[in-house]
């Protein structure tokens, strides 16, 4: 969420195609050209391609079920806006829906997300509830990096404090607004990164962490996060999102990004992928085989979550990294 990819990326998968290229299931002309297959694919049956990996996604984990509530979490870029208009599309008639925009308080970006954000909620007649990190922790993004900035102290990439803070919004609004399940726009790379981030600094909770369903066990005062566009690369979904007509902002990204850690992972990533196609699904598939049986296996079973003694939100420790940020922050 907010960590966007630059719109250019969904052009590589237009890279290759000739002008007489036909589409794998029908004669038209093909659009679009998956390097991994290779299969090329005319705009209507992209769509279909991408529509029914996000079934698939969903029915494989069992992420969604009938007659939940689905709070989404949306940032007003391509992927939550997608999974809102997907779990939309295919969950509306058994499920209530209610999007959950995060304002994170980033002066000429987020805001202007988020605009376009409640314009699709509005269209599609999704009801919606704005939650601004300057209501909910008085400091907004902006304010927490001048802060770190002044600071003596390394406290590392914004980001870290962006995300802990956004997860506790989301669980906290998750539950207030009664919902079964949070479901968030996180697509394969950003999970890839995650994984890789957490294996590269030997941090064993975070990477079971990782996957379509958040949390190692189901805990009373967490609400599932599930995603369902954990299995499509995040240029497919952005292609996805232009063939469809999702609006979503697309311009100038969040002046943060620079600092994330998990840029120099998006690269290695990207890089593999580029050359050799298919990488990126070879490390999910070796990742989903690989959690359980660490899962099972003795001692990582028994990771728990508790409740913060300040705030009562889930943690592993006894106190949550959300209520430690922000009393660094006091002193700072
Ligand atoms: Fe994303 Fe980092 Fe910007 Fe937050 S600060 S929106 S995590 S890039």
């Amino acid at each position: 969420m907010g960590c966007e990819a630059k719109p250019e990326a969904a052009g590589t998968l237009k890279q290759g195609l000739k002008k007489h290229d036909k589409c794998l299931k029908c004669s038209g002309q093909a659009k679009v050209l998956l390097p991994y297959g290779p299969q090329k694919f005319c705009e209507k049956h992209f769509v279909e391609l991408i529509e029914k990996r996000f079934r698939k996604t969903v029915r494989r984990y069992s992420l969604i079920k009938r007659n939940e509530k689905l709070v989404v979490a949306v940032s007003g870029g391509k992927d939550s806006l997608t999974a809102l208009y997907l779990t939309n599309k295919f969950f509306r008639n058994s499920n209530k829906i209610v999007a959950l925009l995060i304002d994170e308080g980033i002066k000429g970006y987020r805001d202007k997300a988020l605009k376009l954000a409640v314009k699709n909620c509005r269209a599609w007649e999704i009801p919606y509830k704005l939650v601004k990190f300057k209501d909910e922790f008085g400091f907004t993004m902006s304010t927490i990096y001048k802060k770190m900035k002044k600071s003596v102290i390394n406290l590392g990439s914004p980001c870290a404090f962006c995300g802990t803070l956004r997860r506790t919004v989301m669980n906290r609004y998750a539950k207030r607004l009664h919902a079964d399940k949070l479901i968030t726009g996180h697509n394969l790379d950003d999970e890839l990164q995650s994984i890789l981030m957490n294996a590269c600094d030997n941090d064993l909770a975070r990477f079971l962490r990782c996957g379509p369903i958040s949390g190692v066990k189901s805990f009373e005062q967490f609400v599932q996060r599930v995603k369902p566009l954990c299995e499509i690369p995040e240029n497919e979904i952005m292609l996805y999102a232009d063939f469809v007509g999702i609006e979503h902002y697309s311009g100038y990204c969040c002046p943060f990004r620079s600092e994330a850690k998990r840029n120099a992972y998006r690269r290695i990533i990207n890089s593999l992928e580029e050359q050799y196609p298919g990488t990126k699904f070879s490390l999910w598939n070796f990742y989903m085989q690989i959690k359980p049986i660490l899962l099972k296996s003795k001692g990582f079973a028994e990771l728990t979550l508790n409740e913060c003694s300040r705030c009562s939100e889930p943690t592993a420790s006894k106190l949550c990294d959300t209520c430690r940020k922000l009393a660094l922050l006091r002193k700072l």
